[in-house]
């Protein structure tokens, strides 16, 4: 058996297995979602109205940028930048309002992907192997159970942190603050729209661009040596606040820039270059702020701007 590779909060134990599992139904997840996407559905067929469209737009936004990306992905799980405390647990709160799972659910689900994906064979759960109806059966309604886990552990700064855990117990609950607010607003339309469609359009949207950026795509850098590569999907920067950037972010997955290059669209990083300039953000990591990966090797030719820019990212 090939040696398992850790990462920063996995661990394997001497019998770990990182292929021997099953792919089960997680009847929470799969019923969470259709739900949402019934709601959604009855918001497009008996709501439609132009304010809970803007509802469902500036939520999504908030919750999908601000929150998913930079509070959970950049700051939580990455460390890619400092914050004060209280920021820092208000945009993991947006980040948990996005539906997918509360803090600790998001890191455990991140981490262990990433484990696999370091492994010299990753399953085809984990590494998006399969073809996309496939896929997305096992990604948004099923789990992969492995029988020889290895340890998982959350730094105990994030794990006893009261408002994480309060987050992570009623993550499903936290969407009654949001609809309370909508339902004074618009009535049970609003709701609808703001709550059910955007869940059900963000699940949905993020399952897409995890298939596709595991698929193909440009590619910038690549890690040799790993079964699994990450890939740059073109032209949809701004519409996935950055995270589209997802060959980038295998390469420097440190880095709080996710699009390093010319041209790569990345609002997620405007908005951490904002809250700095405010003073509200600090040691923001780029590219070059840390040691390359293991293997990593650049496959196009760099621009002397792109070498500029990646610079002033990792100031
Ligand atoms: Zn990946
Ligand atoms: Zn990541």
């Amino acid at each position: 058996m090939t040696r398992l590779i850790d990462t920063d909060r996995v661990f394997a134990r001497p019998d770990t297995s990182a292929t021997q599992g099953r792919i089960v139904w997680d009847a929470a997840k799969s019923l969470w979602l259709l739900a949402h996407m019934a709601g959604g559905a009855a918001a497009l067929i008996w709501f439609p109205s132009w304010g809970g469209f803007a509802a469902f737009l500036l939520l999504a936004a908030m919750t999908l940028c601000a929150g998913h990306s930079v509070g959970m992905h950049r700051l939580l799980i990455h460390r890619a930048f400092t914050a004060p405390k209280g920021l820092e647990r208000g945009l993991v709160w947006l980040g948990t309002l996005v539906g997918m799972a509360g803090p600790f659910g998001m890191i455990r689900a991140h981490d262990m992907r990433d484990w696999h994906q370091r492994q010299a064979i990753c399953p085809p759960h984990p590494s998006h192997g399969a073809g996309p109806l496939r896929d997305a059966w096992w990604q948004m309604h099923c789990a992969f159970r492995l029988d020889y886990p290895p340890r998982f552990e959350i730094e105990p700064e994030i794990a006893n942190d009261p408002w994480y855990r309060w987050m992570e117990r009623h993550w499903m609950a936290q969407q009654l603050i949001p609809a309370a607010i909508l339902f004074a607003l618009g009535g049970i339309g609003w709701i609808l729209w703001g709550i059910s469609l955007r869940i059900a359009v963000s699940l949905i949207g993020h399952w897409a661009v995890g298939h596709a950026a595991h698929k193909g795509g440009h590619q910038g850098w690549e890690i040799q040596g790993l079964p699994v590569q990450g890939y740059n999907l073109r032209g949809l920067g701004l519409l996935t606040f950055g995270e589209s950037f997802h060959g980038n972010h295998h390469a420097f997955p440190h880095s709080a820039r996710l699009g390093v290059e010319r041209g790569q669209m990345d609002p997620g990083f405007w908005l951490i270059r904002t809250l700095e300039a405010m003073g509200l953000a600090w040691g923001v990591k780029g590219p070059s702020s840390e040691p390359h990966r293991e293997g990593l090797k650049r496959v196009t030719e760099q621009s002397p701007i792109a070498q500029q820019e990646m610079i002033y990212a990792g100031e």
